[in-house]
């Protein structure tokens, strides 16, 4: 389930360039170097929000701050 993108950008409509990136990097819960991080932002009325997402293979911990209404 190894998953990493590096330098993956969206191009939206508008010609906004967000940031997406993945790296590997220490689980907070268990302190595993395998926990794969991702920041990216989404335009969402007009803004533009950050959100994190944390995934880790070691001990299957995740937490992320992503709660966008019209995706779930
Ligand atoms: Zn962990």
């Amino acid at each position: 389930m190894a998953e990493i993108v590096y330098g993956n950008a969206t191009i939206e409509p508008g010609g906004m360039e967000l940031d997406d990136e993945s790296y590997q990097d220490e689980c907070p819960e268990c302190g595993s170097e395998t926990a794969i991080w991702r920041h990216w932002q989404s335009a969402a009325g007009g803004s533009i929000n950050p959100y994190y997402s944390c995934k880790c293979k070691a001990c299957g911990h995740y937490e992320t701050d992503w709660a966008n209404p019209w995706e779930m």
